[in-house]
């Protein structure tokens, strides 16, 4: 792969809890994992069950040098992080960086809770890669190194989350989740972010009709993400953090109903790849 190319690859689309059933196969089961690569660099959004077999993958590829960003530190966003392989093994580096516990605590704290007797068995001391742990506000823009900024932004989510915009080669890829949207009234700092983006990845737990029900709850709709994209001048909306309530054969007919809006929209699948 040319060094210059940004990729997007999709290992968990769901929200909220895995959901391996089969009904769920066609989009998938797993939840919030992404995985970027910027030319050389790797940088892994989020750390729900899809990193696993991310972790598995990238086992393949030697020895390993990635961020991992957490939009936030929910179960659905942590839960895979105690069983991704490559943290355990003494030739790997990670480093780890959330934007919505800079005054809770930090990230490293809350990771080491969440791998904690009696919740869970295997601390976070056991695992051998160099793993470095970073707090910032979420708005800050980050230096990942050697060229590599990424661009953030607050999220409206009860506890915190934050998006991120990575800009690579003259491409660009927002991941925006979790977030509530308050109708009518367009977030400005998630308008700011994905401005003139190519892909935007976009909280859309629930659809338009559903979202009363759902008020203060902390999720978006795909409808509220193409409002956003249009507004923006963004290209394209990626639908993700898929409702747990919303089997395939549901998520087949948002699709429909976004293929209606043209312009190369998708929905998110597991698996799925794409250069923005
Ligand atoms: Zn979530
Ligand atoms: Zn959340």
């Amino acid at each position: 792969m040319e060094a210059t190319a940004l990729t997007v690859r999709f290992w968990g689309v769901r929200g909220s809890i895995a959901c391996p059933s089969p009904s769920y196969m066609g989009f998938g089961g797993n939840t919030s994992c992404v995985e970027v690569r910027a030319g050389g660099r790797t940088v892994i959004l989020d750390a729900g069950t899809g990193i696993r077999p991310l972790g598995q993958q990238l086992r393949r590829e030697g020895a390993l040098d990635a961020d991992i960003l957490f939009s936030h530190t929910h179960w659905d966003h942590v839960n895979g992080f105690p069983f991704f392989a490559p943290a355990f093994e003494p030739d790997n580096a990670f480093r780890v960086f959330a934007g919505h516990l800079a005054e809770e605590g930090g990230i490293r704290e809350a990771i080491a809770g969440h791998m904690h007797e009696p919740m869970f068995p295997v601390p976070l001391d056991v695992m051998r890669a160099r793993l470095s742990f970073t707090d910032f506000a979420a708005g800050e823009t980050l230096d990942l190194g050697r060229g590599l900024q990424v661009r953030t932004a607050p999220l409206n989510h009860p506890n915190g989350a934050t998006a991120y915009r990575i800009d690579h080669g003259g491409r660009s890829v927002c991941y925006v989740t979790d977030t509530e949207h308050v109708p009518g009234r367009p977030d400005e700092r998630i308008l700011g972010l994905v401005a003139g983006a190519d892909l935007v990845i976009y909280d859309s737990t629930y659809t338009d009709a559903e979202f009363p029900a759902r008020v203060g709850w902390g999720h978006s709709t795909w409808q509220e993400g193409l409002r956003l994209v249009r507004r923006a001048g963004a290209r394209r909306l990626v639908v993700f953090h898929h409702d747990p309530d919303h089997d395939d054969a549901t998520m087949a007919a948002i699709e429909h109903e976004l293929a209606g809006e043209s312009d190369g929209h998708l929905v998110a699948r597991e698996g799925l790849l794409l250069e923005p």
